[in-house]
């Protein structure tokens, strides 16, 4: 039933749970609703049912009873929504029905485990979609068939959240509903929102205790049943990083540079606001970071996921071929639970020569930390085509899936651009956690990025007595532009570590190591302090400069740090650089292929291992022949080489993938063009998926002759005279 055609349907009088009983009257069987209309009829009763009363709690968790098929003994109930959700998930079988004159025995595939009968998240929404869509598949319904199907569920989840959201008043999110009511009776929610964060912390620490905190305030909502807590079940819509912001702390965010601003930002969302000018302006220029990561960085994104898809488009899982019969498997470190589980329902063995399995994670965890072999793509004997052998038992999931090799590596480009397009991502910091030695808590602290000597009161007494200094080796002072012409230089000084604390009592050097900063700092003014002295028994130059000068004229500032952001973009960059540059470098597949799904892991793209190897297998080329895949059929290893996403685009039999790609003159000129393109690009739409290029190699040999003649007729003239 389209909407439309419902326009002017009244919604039936629910306010009582004998209204409910009048509208589903004893038990629903499933399998009599066998159309789609019929189904949809249903399927409405209860979406309307649902919208005229969903204020009334009781009428809506009103259980409805149902069983699956006539014949069945048990019978199960669920509350209104839940029903509702389940049905839509349910609703693609029902195209098993025309298959059924095929079959002598009746087609019943729906069981108890097709229920969820918890509140529905969007893991649990997606198993049963994947459950459902399996089957339809298995009875070889097409593809496309099923993604349309599959459009129509998720469609209609999200016409009934949205439907229900609007209707049901309590998920109207008012100050009252969302926040003040919890904030006034839960001590707990009162506390979380009014947490203040210390500058002293570091900003790994400061992500770590947000985090912690925002895990708090979630299960916090979740006992006062506080909207957004069902938002944030639901889905994707309200992220934590939201929830943190919103009533916990802004945090710290990054700057233009990559760097961590380490200021942490005073109040939130909801009951402050920004409150100090240091905050307002920190995040002015987050709004505009945003703004300039999608300028900068969004054209490249896009550009690397065209030419994925370009390379990737040229090879297909085989529809003849189910084991290449590959002499080659791929040996992998299964470096952790993470690695693993991306390997599921690939064939591996430990020792070369032993029976392939198949590794399933809940069996499978004495590989973590061993290193095993496994059938691989990048092995894989079968040309432009891949085996079933190779890729795994997840092949019969894209069997039917023409481009199944685009959707693999959409799995992992969609999330580097998606990531870079939403730019509330951007603002997270991913900070490296700087490391202090022991001695550097007994006189220095920490506060917002700088480094301070601790206070007269907080440290040994006769500190600031005279006989204590900070000495820097010359050579760790490094003028931040040393081809300055000025007398002195102007722009201040990077740091390195370490530096020592120097007792001249005693004449001894106390070690203040710092480790994992990105850069430390001294500014030009407060550099003019300190003092170039020699240790005469040492023979080396320090610049000095006293506890009690440090505390007096530089108000106890040594240096300030600099902090790295490991940013998304970073992950992105290395992952183009990687199919853009570096795997040429490689000259060990199992390298290659141990680095780039690591980098996926690190960058937290969730994806199989299998998937990541579909475009390294458009990277493996033979080094005699740079336009066919590697003869893996062989005993011995092929002589391979690793060539670059463009060259792969480049070098590749089909006519039109090639100019597709740019130096587009070059490539019509050169030679390649008429003697080696001649192959047919796949699912290309395009061009024609073939192009003749055998007429090219006539008209070439022609000019060849007509040049050759010109040559000798100059050359015979000559002599002539
Ligand atoms: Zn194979």
């Amino acid at each position: 039933m389209d909407m439309r055609d419902v326009e002017h349907y009244t919604l039936p009088n629910i306010r009582t749970i004998q209204d409910c009983e009048r509208e589903f009257p004893g038990i629903i069987t499933i399998s009599h609703y066998d159309t789609y209309d019929r189904f949809d009829d249903l399927y409405y009763k209860v979406y309307f049912a649902i919208c005229a009363c969903i204020e009334i709690p009781e009428c809506a968790s009103f259980p409805i009873k149902f069983k699956f098929y006539p014949e069945d003994e048990k019978t199960f109930e669920l509350s209104m929504p839940k029903f509702l959700l389940n049905l839509n998930a349910w609703r693609p079988l029902i195209e098993l029905n025309q298959l059924q004159k095929y079959y002598h025995h009746k087609i019943e595939v729906l069981d108890e485990s097709f229920i969820i009968g918890t509140m529905m998240n969007n893991q649990s929404r997606t198993a049963l979609e994947s459950k459902v869509m399996k089957i339809l598949n298995d009875y070889g319904i097409q593809f496309e068939r099923i993604s349309e199907l599959l459009k129509d569920v998720i469609e209609r989840y999200q016409e009934a959240s949205i439907e229900f959201a609007m209707s049901d008043r309590h998920a109207i999110m008012t100050y009252e509903s969302v926040f003040l009511k919890d904030y006034l009776t839960n001590e707990k929610i009162r506390e979380l929102n009014n947490l203040k964060i210390p500058q002293s912390l570091q900003t790994a620490d400061v992500e770590e205790l947000l985090q912690k905190k925002t895990t708090e305030l979630l299960t916090a909502f979740g006992e006062t049943k506080n909207p957004i807590w069902y938002v944030s079940k639901a889905g994707n819509h309200i992220k934590p990083k939201q929830v943190q912001e919103l009533f916990i702390s802004y945090g710290q965010i990054p700057d233009v540079s990559g760097n961590v601003i380490p200021y942490t930002m005073q109040g939130n969302g909801f009951s402050t606001g920004y409150v100090d000018a240091a905050s307002y302006y920190i995040a002015a220029s987050g709004a505009r970071l945003s703004a300039i990561m999608n300028k900068t960085h969004m054209g490249e994104a896009g550009y690397l996921s065209r030419n994925l898809i370009l390379a990737s488009r040229t090879m297909t899982l085989s529809k003849t071929t189910f084991d290449c019969g590959t002499k080659h498997l791929l040996s992998l470190t299964v470096t952790d639970s993470t690695f693993l589980h991306r390997l599921e329902n690939k064939w591996y063995c430990e020792h070369e020569g032993e029976p392939l399995q198949l590794i399933h994670y809940e069996d499978c965890k004495h590989l973590i930390g061993k290193r095993i072999l496994i059938r691989s793509l990048l092995t894989c004997a079968g040309g432009d085509e891949v085996c079933h052998v190779c890729y795994g038992a997840d092949a019969h999931l894209v069997m039917n899936m023409p481009g199944m090799a685009i959707f693999n590596t959409e799995v992992y480009s969609k999330p580097v651009s998606q990531n870079i397009l939403s730019t509330k991502h951007l603002l997270y910091t991913a900070a490296n956690r700087i490391g202090f030695s022991k001695s550097f808590d007994k006189y220095f602290k920490y506060n917002a990025g700088d480094i301070y000597l601790k206070e007269k009161d907080e440290v040994a007494e006769n500190a600031f007595d005279g006989h204590l200094s900070i000495r820097i080796e010359e050579g760790n002072v490094i003028p931040v532009n040393a081809n300055d012409m000025a007398e002195y230089n102007t722009f201040g000084n990077n740091v390195e570590s370490p530096f020592f604390i120097y007792n001249s009592k005693t004449k001894e050097y106390e070690k203040i190591e710092i480790l994992n900063y990105e850069s430390m700092f001294i500014d030009a003014e407060s550099m003019k302090s300190f003092k170039l002295i020699e240790d005469k028994r040492e023979g080396k130059q320090y610049y000095e400069i006293s506890f009690s000068t440090l505390s007096s004229d530089l108000e106890g500032r040594l240096l300030s740090v600099d902090i790295k952001n490991n940013g998304l973009t970073d992950n992105l960059y290395t992952i183009m650089n990687l199919l853009n540059k570096n795997v040429a470098k490689y000259d060990d597949i199992s390298k290659l292929a141990q680095d780039f799904f690591e980098i996926l892991i690190h960058a937290g793209i969730s994806c199989r291992h299998v998937q990541a190897e579909v475009i390294l297998n458009r990277l493996i080329r033979d080094a005699h022949d740079l336009y066919s895949r590697p003869d893996f059929t062989k005993l011995e290893m092929p002589e391979y080489k690793i060539i670059n996403l463009n060259q792969a685009i480049m070098n590749y039999k089909g006519a039109t993938l090639g100019t597709s790609y740019q130096e587009l003159k070059r490539q019509l000129l050169g030679d390649a063009l008429y003697t080696e393109k001649k192959g047919q690009s796949y699912l290309d739409p395009m061009y024609a998926q073939q192009i003749r290029t055998d007429h090219l190699k006539e008209l070439a040999e022609k000019y060849r002759k007509k040049r050759e003649e010109e040559q000798n007729g100059t050359e015979s003239h000559t002599e002539e005279h």
